[in-house]
């Protein structure tokens, strides 16, 4: 029996994308030996309803742009292309689809994230599509969620206190994001004059 491809997801709404981001990833990919990492940035996301989000477009090309000297690294569109606010249940159902059963799934999430999980919707299918991973990230406790044993792993990963939000807030207050992310994030946000006016809250 041939081995089964091992597939890390990684969803987000990457407004911008950041080291956070890629750090996690690369920490998960290693420990579990993926064979490649999607980021697939969200459409409307359902958590945030109310914040002014960039359009799906610039959030899809960063995460290209950030994601391109990583030969393991991929982004999907598969969010940003459905209409309405993105559930991780979609985004899992139409992976599976493209992937076919021969692929295992590692959805990689935040413990912030992961701590909403509870109240996401079809909990019971999202567990049995892809295997869940919880890594840590700063002034979040990566406590043990009492989800259903197996389905859900939580991994420490270096903590980066980087935060979408606060790059947002920097740019728009004049301060540097240099380093926080990669330098083409921070060159595509000066061309497209991205988060200048509102931060986005
Ligand atoms: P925002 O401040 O707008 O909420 P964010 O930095 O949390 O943005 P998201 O796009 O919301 O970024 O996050 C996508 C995923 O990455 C989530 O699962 C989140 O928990 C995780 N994540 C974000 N930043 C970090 C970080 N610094 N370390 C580890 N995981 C992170
Ligand atoms: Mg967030």
């Amino acid at each position: 029996m041939t081995q089964k491809r091992r597939l890390g997801i990684m969803g987000g709404t990457f407004d911008p994308i950041h080291h956070g981001h890629l750090v996690a990833a690369s920490e998960v990919a290693h420990f579990y030996s993926l064979d490649e990492v999607v980021f697939v940035p969200t459409g409307l996301s359902s958590h945030k309803p109310d914040r002014r989000i960039t359009p799906a477009e610039d959030r899809y090309l960063m995460a290209v742009i950030a994601t391109a000297s990583n030969p393991r690294f991929s982004v999907s569109r598969v969010d940003i292309d459905r209409p309405g606010p993105t559930y991780t249940v979609d985004t899992l159902r139409d992976m599976r689809k493209i992937h076919g059963p021969d692929t295992e799934m590692f959805f990689i999430t935040g413990a912030d994230a992961l701590e909403k999980m509870l109240t996401w919707h079809d909990t019971d299918e999202l567990f049995g599509l892809a295997h869940f991973v919880g890594v840590t990230r700063p002034g979040h406790r990566l406590a043990d969620p009492g989800l259903p044993n197996g389905r859900v792993s939580l991994m420490e990963v270096p903590a980066l206190s980087i935060s979408s939000t606060e790059c947002r807030e920097r740019v728009h207050a004049g301060e540097p994001i240099w380093y926080l992310v990669p330098d083409g994030i921070v060159q595509y946000i000066n061309k497209r004059d991205l988060y200048r006016d509102a931060p986005g809250e």
